[in-house]
């Protein structure tokens, strides 16, 4: 699903945020990036749905090569990559319902599609019956659950999530990871960044660890491996 050699990321203000990066994460793998504040997690995530565009070294992502992709190949890579944010990132003047059609809208479908595709995510993440509601209606976990139902409406292969629990209270942490491991129960890969050392020791899966712009570690079922 991801293919990363040697990558290298300066920004335009000469940090160097990845010094080299190496890696190889397989269709339907479920990945916690770890690592201290600074390491390079967002930016190693913007790389793969090419928010930002490495320095050098080679990226595929799904097969496409993401050196050579030209700006008019980016929707089309996107389409196949679901986003959530720590601070949910959703339309504040749209409802539920909006919010996850307009997903789907910028793809072409039919009123009747669209509107089927809609009420599937939002029962999938358990927000059928809050689909008139305005995000500012809504608890913080119900936001972010309208966020993941609004990333997977396209079918994505690949779902990331950049700390999705990050402004979360415990109770609601686990269930929006109960819907992530479902996500990915059906076959969708997940690298999800997170700071939550209870999450990542409780449900065990491979975790790569960063530090200065490099990968430390990288373990199958690992440990978060910092105090916090
Ligand atoms: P993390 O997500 O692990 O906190 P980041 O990828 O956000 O790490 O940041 C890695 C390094 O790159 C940090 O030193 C950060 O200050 C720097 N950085 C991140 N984004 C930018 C940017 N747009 N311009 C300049 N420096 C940046
Ligand atoms: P059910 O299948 O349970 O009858 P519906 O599909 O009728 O559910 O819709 C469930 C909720 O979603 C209702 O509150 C409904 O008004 C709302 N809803 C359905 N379609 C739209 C739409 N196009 N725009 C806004 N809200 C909608």
């Amino acid at each position: 699903m991801i293919q990363m050699q040697d990558v290298k990321k300066t920004y335009p203000n000469g940090v160097a945020a990845l010094k080299g990066i190496n890696v190889d994460i397989k269709p339907g793998e479920f990945v916690y990036l770890v690592g201290q504040s600074g390491a390079g997690k967002s930016t190693f995530i913007k790389l793969i749905f090419r928010e930002e565009i490495a320095s050098s070294g080679t990226i595929k992502v799904n097969n496409k090569d993401l050196v050579d992709m030209k700006w008019k190949d980016v929707p089309m890579l996107r389409r196949d990559i679901g986003v959530v944010f720590q601070d949910f990132k959703l339309l504040p003047k749209l409802t539920v319902y909006e919010n996850v059609a307009f997903a789907l809208e910028v793809v072409e479908q039919s009123p009747r599609q669209i509107r089927k595709r809609v009420m599937e995510v939002l029962d999938q993440v358990g927000l059928k019956n809050k689909a008139r509601f305005i995000p500012d209606e809504l608890s913080g976990g119900e936001q972010q659950r309208v966020a993941i139902a609004r990333a997977i409406a396209n079918y994505p292969k690949l779902l990331i999530a950049d700390e999705p629990t990050g402004n979360l209270d415990p109770d609601t942490s686990w269930e929006i990871m109960k819907i992530l491991e479902e996500i990915n129960a059906s076959g969708t890969t997940i690298i999800m960044a997170t700071h939550s050392k209870e999450i990542v020791n409780t449900i065990k899966r491979r975790v790569i660890a960063m530090e200065d712009g490099l990968i430390v570690r990288d373990q199958y079922r690992g440990d978060y491996g910092y105090e916090n």
